[in-house]
This record gives structure tokens, C-alpha cells and sequence, in this order.
């Protein structure tokens, strides 16, 4: 969606406000994904020098736990408050993803924002153990491997030739 940043600058008396829903299915996050789209609410305010713009985002985020590969599910809820004044369009240092006609890109800045709200490591919980090294099972799931007492853990297969051999 897009917001008509620098005529709402030059013009607006009263606020506008849209709900809107951000499809970034496609969008490449790095470590999660979207799998439904971003349910969002923007409102800006006209101010003494400018607009004041709220911008309120609720996703539902997939992702993988870091340590067990564990599928996780998360909600996010989040506002962002900014400030803009009307030479702000036109400064080439704008934060915000704006296009050349003074035209903001709400997806854009949705997306911009997920990445900074979603922690790039997840896991699916503190304290997750993460997976056996022997036999690649979850260890709060409880494997029955020992570890090796004093050495890296023994290849299952020189095991077998040791057994061989004696
Ligand atoms: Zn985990
Ligand atoms: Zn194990």
C-alpha cells in the first residue's frame, strides 16, 4: 500500500487513518517467514511542522528454532511512532522507504520494521538443549546416549570396527 506522504505534508487539515493488509509472503526475511499477511493499521496526524505517523503491525511469524529445528510459531505485535517534517521527503537520508514523488511504500516500511521487531536467532524456547550430537534426536526429548566420558563422542561406526577387532 501506498501513503501520499508529501501531498498529506502540504495539505492535510485532518488525519487520515487505513487498515490494510501487507502480503510479504514473498518477502525474504533471512530467518522467518510470513505465512499469512501482516494485519496493519496507519494513521497520520497533521502537526505544527509536519505529521505525526503511527504505524501498528500484528504478524504471525514462521521460523525454525536455531538449535532443534523445532517449527515455531510466533505472534508480533508492535507500534512505531515517527515524526516527519516536510523537507524530510526530500532529504536523501530519509528513514523512511519513500519514492521519489513523496510517496510512501507501507509495505516497504513494514517490512523494514519486522526485520528489526524479530530477533534474527530463535529458538523455541531459553533453554532448548538443542539436538544429540550422537544420534540427532531432540535432547528434552530425552535420547538415551551417553555422553562420552572423557573423549568426543565415539563415531558409531569405529565402534563397530573396534568390536570387530577384539
Ligand atoms: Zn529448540
Ligand atoms: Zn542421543
Amino acid at each position: 500500500m501506498q501513503f501520499d506522504l508529501q501531498s498529506f505534508l502540504e495539505n492535510a487539515r485532518v488525519p487520515y487513518k487505513a487498515h490494510f493488509l501487507a502480503d510479504l509472503s514473498q518477502a525474504d526475511f533471512g530467518g522467518f517467514s510470513l505465512a499469512a499477511p501482516a494485519e496493519c493499521d496507519f494513521s497520520a496526524t497533521p502537526t505544527a511542522d509536519g505529521a505525526a505517523l503511527l504505524l501498528c503491525v500484528k504478524a504471525k511469524v514462521d521460523a525454525e528454532c536455531a538449535r532443534c529445528l523445532e517449527p515455531i510459531h510466533n505472534e508480533y505485535n508492535f507500534e512505531r511512532e515517527y515524526l516527519v517534517r516536510q523537507r524530510d521527503v526530500k532529504d536523501p537520508d530519509f528513514e523512511l522507504p519513500c519514492h521519489e514523488k513523496g510517496c510512501l511504500d507501507l509495505n516497504e516500511l513494514v517490512f523494514q520494521e519486522l526485520i528489526f521487531e524479530v530477533p534474527p536467532v530463535l529458538l523455541c524456547s531459553a533453554d532448548c538443549q538443542g539436538l544429540c550430537p550422537i544420534c540427532g534426536k531432540k535432547k528434552a526429548a530425552g535420547c538415551s546416549c551417553q555422553p562420552a566420558d572423557n573423549a568426543a563422542p565415539v563415531d558409531a561406526r569405529l565402534s563397530i570396527l573396534k568390536q570387530l577387532l577384539s
